[in-house]
């Protein structure tokens, strides 16, 4: 009967999507380990390990302790069985790279994106894709995409991402075409919060956590029961276009006032360009802004105060909605360090309960531009092992 046969399948599917879990979350461990960790019995556990050791993905790598009778033969994920590709586009610049199946980033690729034109973006996607797909590192299983913007990553479509002047553009689709590989595509924030939530080690597979990205723009990635919360329309964590002022400036969303065109990067750029007019020294990049900053210039000091300020009242709405208490900051803006952090945490104390601030941390996230590349390439582990460790039609 095929419906009974389907359902043996899904078993077997879901057997082994458990048991790859568990190798990707235990640097080595035993098979009867395995089968404590999964619940399923040894002889299922025995063979299943057996398939994947034939099919190259796990390795044994030597022998553990043991308490008695014999020493437990120990497993470990073969890190460079596969590959993936992650590629964030969340920059003035592209960068995308080949990583292995523990996060280690084996090749890079960058282009610049100069002008505001879409076609003209998404060659230069096809350039990188094209360029780290022929690199040795083989085979390769999935593209994992992190963009600015609002997407629907069900279906791989970019809805609207501004400074890309991409409209509804199906991304997904035209890549999965063009290289025959699945492909995930994703807000930027969001993939970012997926990679230090997955490479950091610092996360249990069910913890809470917020990522508030502050780049070029702002947004939010949270991840709750350990599973990335995009919303019922994908823009769960769009919180840089929400107001924070009245009569603020325009922002380039068309609306006016958004948390972005105060506390972002770009933001805090504008500003000093204005103040630092008729001064010494005159700021007009974001590099010029942090060297001053860091030389001790009291505006460069007073403007990156004042942008993180606004964010920290703009976390405290996040920390009286969701209750997360662990939250990490990243993007561009981390590199002004504890003193724009302290305004950050300074303003969130001022407007959240201060019990929940009490249990609140709020800190720099570790990875750096690397966390969006990395997060894009793992959202296609936590979408699915079956998706990632069964096609390889890229050889
Ligand atoms: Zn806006």
């Amino acid at each position: 009967m095929p419906a009974k046969k389907a359902t043996h399948q899904q078993t077997k599917q879901h057997n082994r999507d458990l048991i790859l879990k568990t190798l990707f979350d235990n640097p080595q461990i035993s098979r009867a380990e395995i089968a404590r960790t999964t619940k399923l019995t040894r002889a299922t556990v025995s063979d299943m390990v057996a398939d994947l050791i034939e099919e190259g993905l796990v390795a044994e790598v030597g022998y553990g302790s043991s308490i008695g009778g014999r020493l437990p033969v120990l497993l470990s994920l073969n890190a460079d069985s596969r590959y993936l590709i992650g590629l964030n586009l969340a920059q003035d610049k592209f960068i995308g790279a080949v990583v292995n199946l523990r996060g280690e980033i084996k090749e890079t690729c960058e282009a610049p994106v100069g002008s505001n034109n879409g076609e003209q973006a998404l060659q230069i996607v096809y350039q990188i894709l094209d360029q780290l797909i022929s690199t040795d590192c083989k085979p390769i299983v999935g593209i994992g995409i992190g963009t600015p913007g609002l997407v629907n990553a069900r279906e791989g479509i970019v809805v609207n991402a501004v400074n890309l002047d991409w409209q509804d553009l199906p991304l997904a689709r035209l890549l999965e075409t063009r290289y025959h590989l699945p492909v995930s595509v994703l807000n930027d924030s969001q993939a970012m919060a997926i990679g230090e939530f997955v490479y950091s080690g610092s996360y249990k597979s069910d913890d809470n956590l917020i990522v508030v990205n502050v780049g070029y723009g702002v947004g939010a990635g949270i991840l709750i029961n350990g599973r990335i919360f995009q919303g019922d329309g994908g823009g769960a964590g769009e919180i840089g276009h929400v107001a924070v002022q009245e009569n603020g400036v325009a922002c380039r969303c068309g609306k006016y006032g958004c948390l972005e065109t105060v506390a972002s990067a770009r933001a805090v750029v504008q500003r000093a360009q204005v103040l630092s007019e008729t001064s010494d020294p005159q700021i007009n990049s974001f590099e010029s802004l942090e060297t001053a900053f860091l030389a001790g210039d009291p505006l460069a000091q007073r403007i990156v105060t004042e942008a993180g300020h606004y964010l920290g009242f703009s976390i405290a709405n996040l920390v009286g909605t969701l209750n997360i208490k662990s939250i990490l900051l990243t993007g561009d803006m981390t590199c002004f360090g504890e003193s724009w952090l302290g305004s950050v945490r300074e303003s969130m104390s001022e407007a959240a309960l201060p019990r929940m601030v009490q249990d609140t941390q709020l800190e720099i996230g570790k990875l750096d531009f690397r966390g969006c590349i990395l997060g894009a390439s793992a959202s296609m582990l936590l979408s699915g092992y079956t998706l990632l460790f069964t096609q390889t039609n890229n050889n």
